[in-house]
């Protein structure tokens, strides 16, 4: 199936007739082709997007928030479908598009809808001096959203709800590796009285389309999720031209386990932070961390559940692992296997390409368990992004904080321990963005979302959002 780009309400070919192949990771064949749109195409965007700004920025918070709850409604009424499609693109299982990644772009544009109704500014009076101040948050204009390919919709939609919430007009690209439901979002947005040119989407390689999303003079703010070094190349272009940025980036994060937690729930878990989508989410707890008392108990408890995950065709109910997201990231994801192996790493469970019956050509790899020497070997330090973690003991809090801190990302971090003293401790030290006690990737759309160091500057979520997205312009009136 071939998609199109969505500009100004109708489906277009690229000006140039360029197309990209789209594979089907759970059998390697081509399934369809999509746009790779160039400067035209982006440019065509943008008019349609700066044609409807005026009008859009001026429609009432309250028809707004009508058109994103029934853009979430008709998401909800269709999830099958999206997650059919979700599922066919990335490679995970149906049955985990259908549960997460589905509902959370329905999510995103309900909470904002709602969130944009109770957002508000704040006035000060200027005492003594017979004046006041207001501030106004008006919408910047024309922004540009790009996303990557393993949470599709969920991420692409965690950035336009807010900014079309906020009264921008949105030019967006979603990966090229999954655009599929970015591209039935089009569809639903006319039916849901989206007006024309409010978003226009464009598909294409990062080279091309995001290229010219990021150096066109009048996109004046981007959001962005993707790969630290994608991060770096898009500060470096957009500084010169003084755009707002948001940058959620790359994560390399740590698991940090102590003897007194609740054992099975931590075991539990410890399993889905690990491999859910294929260990493909920027959160997932890639360096486990345990007390050495409990070290030997939890190495066999863990390989033992990790060994009974299904790795199977997505569609397939009893499927725990679907199919990497593409065959360039299966074999990156084999090479680092490679390099913990050279720096005598030991692979307990796992480390090999596995066939589907019936599916032959398909990019799996079994949940992969590796215990590393010591904290500073590569695979303890570069992000994998795939179903493979690495396991070490510790013997003391300030041991475990210091190799918890000592990589260049600070995204997220997990801590599992019933001590008060020691949680308020070591979340107050832990550098990230994000700590989760007790559990993970349990989500509150009203908290700030993203990291420090080299895992991105600027935070998602709740008003945090709709501030990004809003220019602060102070008004002084003296009475
Ligand atoms: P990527 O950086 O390769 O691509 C992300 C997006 O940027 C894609 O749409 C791509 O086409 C586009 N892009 C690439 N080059 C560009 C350029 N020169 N100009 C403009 N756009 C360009 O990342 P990916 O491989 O799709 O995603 C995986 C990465 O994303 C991992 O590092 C992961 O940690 C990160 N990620 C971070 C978060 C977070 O919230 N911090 C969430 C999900 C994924």
């Amino acid at each position: 199936m071939n998609i199109q780009n969505y500009i100004n309400g109708n489906f277009h070919k690229p000006i140039q007739n360029n197309w990209i192949d789209n594979y089907n990771p759970s059998n390697g064949e081509v399934y369809g082709q999509i746009p790779n749109s160039n400067k035209d195409d982006v440019e065509k965007a943008y008019n349609a997007a700066k044609s409807a700004f005026k009008q859009w920025s001026q429609t009432t918070l309250e028809k707004r928030s009508r058109i994103l709850i029934k853009i979430s409604e008709l998401l909800e009424t269709n999830l099958q479908r999206f997650a059919e499609a979700e599922s066919k693109d990335n490679g995970k299982p149906v049955s985990l598009a259908k549960a997460v990644d589905i509902p959370r772009a329905a999510s995103n544009f309900r909470f904002f809808g709602n969130a944009i109704t109770q957002f508000a500014s704040e006035s000060h009076e200027s005492v003594g001096q017979q004046a006041i101040n207001y501030t106004l948050r008006q919408p910047i204009g024309v922004v540009g959203c790009i996303s990557p390919w393993n949470l599709p919709l969920y991420l692409f939609t965690w950035k336009i709800a807010p900014a079309l919430a906020a009264g921008n007009c949105v030019v967006a690209k979603p990966s090229e590796v999954t655009p599929m439901t970015a591209y039935l979002l089009g569809k639903i947005c006319n039916e849901a009285g989206l007006p024309k040119g409010v978003l226009n989407i464009v598909h294409g390689l990062g080279i091309t389309t995001g290229q010219a999303i990021i150096e066109h003079p009048d996109i004046k703010a981007i959001s962005f999720t993707g790969g630290t070094t994608t991060g770096s190349h898009i500060a470096k272009v957009a500084a010169p031209m003084f755009k707002k940025l948001s940058l959620e980036l790359g994560g390399k994060n740590p698991n940090i386990i102590f003897g007194d937690c609740d054992y099975q729930d931590m075991l539990n878990t410890t399993v889905r932070s690990s491999f859910a989508n294929q260990g493909q989410i920027c959160l997932c707890g890639s360096r486990i961390f345990i007390e050495a008392p409990i070290y030997e108990k939890f190495k066999t408890d863990f390989v033992a559940k990790v060994k009974q995950l299904k790795v199977g065709h997505p569609s397939q109910t009893e499927t725990n692992i679907g199919a990497l997201v593409s065959k360039p990231h299966l074999e990156k994801v084999k090479e680092h296997i490679q390099i913990a192996k050279n720096e005598n790493g030991t692979v307990l469970c796992g480390g090999n390409e596995i066939t589907v019956e019936g599916f032959e050509n398909g990019y799996y790899l079994e949940p992969t368990v590796i215990e590393v020497p010591s904290d500073e070997c590569r695979v303890n330090q570069e992000e994998i992004f795939g179903p493979v973690v690495t396991i070490m003991p510790f013997h003391t809090e300030e041991e475990v904080l210091e190799m918890a801190n000592k990589v260049k990302y600070g995204l997220s971090a997990t801590l599992w321990t019933n001590n008060l003293k020691r949680t308020m401790r070591m979340s107050h030290q832990l550098q990230a963005g994000i700590v989760w006690v007790n559990t993970w990737m349990m989500r509150d759309l009203r908290t700030p979302f993203g990291g420090v160091k080299a895992s991105g500057v600027g935070r998602e979520g709740g008003f945090e959002a709709l501030r990004f997205f809003t220019e602060a312009k102070n008004v002084c009136i003296k009475y």
